[in-house]
């Protein structure tokens, strides 16, 4: 059986401790363990987290292996720190049915690098019109929990209100896409100031939030479970907090753009910056990292949204909407909520591996860092500065708004079930 020593890393940001991994799990912690037959990793100064796990990834396939694959994903997960993701349905064909989930998980399973939980459609073709086969997808080998229309809204309020009464049968959860689609018709950036400077389409804030107000009611109504995709404004913040506080259950999560980035960028007309939700304002910004501190939102998703340079290259209005962020999205969780203050790493581990595991009923993941535990684990050095060099990236594509900016941490080890996909922050 494999042996490996991970000698003095601060689990959790705690004291300095040793981690035995013996085959698939973690054998012991403690100080001192001995390293007899063991690969030793000095880990003096670094962050040990249990395996990050994404609640929102598009890796593409089917349909577009031009932007990402299953296996190109999943390696830049890896060097995320992510050992789980969740695969979005707006692939080509739909992941509506059993077979094209079943599909996508046998491609995970096959890529070896980062498990892979496929997401069902809610609506065939995400069309918005009929209920996708919600049971036929939890069913089957893959085991559907999470159903979204994500890239869609289900506006339809009687067809939300049916998928989630439906999952409510096996503990499933609706995760919605949050746009109210006739208030964002040709919407192309955040509706204010800079919008109407610049003279683009603007995107209003109440276009997210009656969506999440109205589906926080049903969820209540229905006695259901729902999960508000990308939050990405202080009014969303406010009705999810409002849900929360009458004991409904309502999850929500942010992706890391839109804790560190503004509107203000959309003035620079890069299409990296054009994003669905759109960036918003500083006090937007403000108000999700301190909903992040404080568990109104529960968890941090990428959102990762690959696509080849000509679907990005282009003038601002013709850009395809998205970008990539499995591979910084550590980085900017730590510049925002860790190096400012508002969350320790404890936090850390509960935002981004503890509570998108248990919204998505995963099980394996999101575990403590302790013996007998699978051995799911992410080792961050956090005093490495550098540069994003998209060059270097995993993932097939390379829209990052962070190109040439400086953010801080590194992931330099991650483990799946004992075996080490990433080294010294390279792909093993
Ligand atoms: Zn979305």
């Amino acid at each position: 059986m494999s042996k490996i020593l991970i000698r003095g890393a601060k689990v959790l940001g705690g004291e300095p401790q040793d981690v035995l991994i013996e085959g698939e799990n973690i054998a012991a912690t403690g100080s001192g363990l001995d390293a007899e037959g063991a690969t030793v990793i000095e880990a003096a100064g670094r962050i040990l987290l249990p395996g990050l796990v994404d609640l929102h990834t598009h890796l593409r396939e089917p349909g577009r292996e031009d932007s990402e694959t299953v296996l190109t994903g999943t390696k830049a997960a890896a060097v995320g720190g992510f050992t789980a993701v969740h695969a979005m349905a707006n692939t080509f064909p739909v992941a509506d049915t059993a077979g094209v989930v079943e599909q996508v998980w046998r491609l995970g399973k096959e890529s070896g690098y980062c498990d892979v939980q496929p997401v069902g459609a809610v609506t065939v073709g995400l069309e918005g019109k009929q209920l996708a086969e919600l049971g036929a997808m939890h069913d089957s080998a893959a085991g559907v929990k999470v159903f979204s229309d994500d890239g869609k809204c289900v506006d339809d309020a009687v067809i939300m209100r049916r998928a989630l009464e439906y999952v409510k049968a096996f503990d499933g959860v609706v995760a919605q896409h949050a746009q109210e689609p006739r208030l964002t018709e040709g919407a192309q950036m955040n509706e204010g100031v800079v919008s109407a400077e610049l003279g683009l389409g603007g995107w209003p804030a109440v276009a997210e939030e009656s969506i999440i107000a109205r589906d926080v009611l049903l969820a209540a109504h229905v006695g259901s479970r729902v999960h508000i995709c990308h939050l990405s404004t202080a009014g969303s913040v406010e009705i999810v907090r409002w849900a929360k506080s009458k004991g409904w259950d309502v999850t929500a999560e942010v992706t890391p753009h839109h804790l560190l980035l503004t509107d203000e960028l959309v003035r620079t007309y890069n299409p990296v910056y054009k994003v669905n939700p759109p960036l918003r304002t500083e006090a937007d910004v403000m108000a999700l990292r301190e909903a992040l501190a404080d568990g109104t939102i529960d968890c941090v998703a990428t959102d990762h949204a690959p696509h080849p340079h000509e679907d990005k290259d282009c003038e601002w209005a013709a850009a395809a909407m998205g970008m990539v962020g499995l591979e910084t999205a550590l980085s900017v969780v730590q510049q925002t909520m860790v190096d400012t203050g508002l969350l320790d790493w404890a936090g850390v581990a509960d935002r981004m591996s503890l509570r998108p595991a248990a919204i998505g009923r995963l099980e394996g993941h999101g575990r403590p860092v302790s013996a007998g535990e699978p051995a799911n684990l992410t080792l961050v050095d956090p005093s490495y500065r550098g540069a994003v060099d998209p060059a270097g990236f995993a993932s097939r594509s390379r829209n990052t708004p962070y190109e040439g900016r400086e953010l801080p941490g590194r992931v330099t080890h991650t483990f799946l079930r004992g075996r080490a996909t990433v080294v010294d922050g390279k792909l093993a």
